[in-house]
């Protein structure tokens, strides 16, 4: 049976992005979202307004499409279980994210299946704390929020007392000499497709550009595409998956993080790829054969568009500023209220070289934060 009709849960930008793609490849998105100006609502062929942790409300969803996929990490695994036993479709399969939504979880399932990974504890166990250390939120961290690099015992003691998280994971500091990541497929009959390795640069735990390709040797690219396959293999998973690493400065990868959805590492491929991250994870939720992951440019670099004032504003002469360099793609999410540090847009600016990538993303960064 081909699948026409995908369910979302989540309404974010990352699935406001799938809409060209479902247009293409003539599916409907039906969403589940809590907010009526959520990004998605505006594409979506019906929205179920509920947090997307309402296994009721995904029960609706269930009964109006083929296949529920997910477009961010939030959910109640445990009361969707029961949708599951009941035949509901969910790829990537509840299986699939259990070892992953928890930190701790994930790293010791990732180190389970021997992938190279920041030496980790429990906040219990984790004592004596060497410093720095990096203390985060088990769950629910993103963009940066519930993650804390610490260098001594009082400023722990205060985040630990003050946060209202209640458990945490807490790692070592890793001296990365740069971050990478990788966005990578996999179909329900085992197809795999893995796109360029890409640098991300982070600034205050938050990304500011992702560079496709990365400058790194073959045997690091390599590493990282071996990584990517082991661990869609191994959960036997079905859609995208981003991938993010620690390169350190003997060339040795760590795996820092997975994200069982489409990833913001991975935007560039709307303009840089025949096939971008969002057709390709409906492709593989729709079992539908994957699409070509190589760029179509010799480079390129995606620079986000972070608010940084609170404001309701929607930078329209900014926007248009942006739009008009050479090679340059906007995407404006639209978000009705600009906050220090919100996503409210990116920009991809294809290239001929990554030569170019310090320069352009500068003027980007100079019209976008410059104070009129
Ligand atoms: P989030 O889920 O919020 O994206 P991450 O675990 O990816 O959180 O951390 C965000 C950023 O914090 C990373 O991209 C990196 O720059 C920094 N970071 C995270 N863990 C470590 C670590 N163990 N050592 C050094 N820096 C880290």
């Amino acid at each position: 049976m081909s699948i026409k009709r995908v369910g979302v849960i989540g309404g974010g930008q990352l699935a406001w992005m799938m809409a060209t793609a479902a247009e293409k490849l003539d599916i409907e998105l039906v969403v589940q979202t809590p907010h009526h100006d959520d990004p998605a609502v505006a594409i979506a062929s019906e929205t179920i307004f509920a947090p997307v942790d309402d296994a009721t409300a995904t029960a609706t969803l269930a009964t109006r499409c083929n296949v529920v996929t997910f477009e961010n990490e939030f959910v109640d695994l445990k009361a969707l279980a029961p949708l599951a036993d009941r035949g509901v479709c969910f790829r990537p399969s509840l299986q699939v994210l259990s070892p992953l939504l928890d930190k701790y979880h994930q790293r010791c399932y990732l180190q389970q299946i021997g992938l190279p990974v920041p030496k980790f504890a429990t906040l219990e166990d984790a004592a004596p704390y060497q410093f720095p250390l990096v203390l985060k939120s088990r769950r629910h961290g993103y963009d940066g929020q519930g993650t804390f690099i610490v260098s001594d015992a009082d400023t722990l003691q205060q985040i630990v007392a003050s946060a209202s998280i209640d458990t945490f994971l807490v790692e070592e500091f890793v001296p990365f000499v740069e971050e990478l990541a990788i966005i990578a497929a996999r179909s329900p009959n085992g197809e795999i497709v893995t796109y360029p390795v890409v640098e991300t640069q982070q600034k205050n735990q938050v990304c500011h550009r992702v560079i496709a390709p990365a400058e790194i040797s073959t045997e690091v690219a390599t590493q990282i595409q071996e990584i990517a396959h082991k661990l869609l293999n191994s959960l036997q998973a079905v859609g995208i998956f981003g991938i993010e690493l620690f390169l350190l400065s003997d060339r040795q990868v760590l795996v820092n993080e997975i994200a069982p959805r489409t990833h913001n590492s991975g935007h560039f491929t709307l303009d840089a790829c025949e096939c971008s991250q969002f057709e390709q994870h409906l492709r593989a939720v729709c079992d539908l054969p994957l699409g070509n992951a190589a760029l179509r440019a010799p480079a390129a670099v995606m620079v986000n568009l972070l608010g940084y004032e609170d404001a309701e504003n929607d930078y329209l002469v900014k926007r248009q500023q942006l739009a008009a360099l050479p090679n340059a793609y906007v995407y404006w999410y639209d978000k009705k209220t600009s906050r220090l540090g919100r996503k409210l847009g990116h920009v991809t600016v294809l290239l001929d070289s990554t030569k170019a990538v310090e320069k352009v993303a500068q003027q980007v960064e100079s019209i976008w934060y410059a104070q009129l």
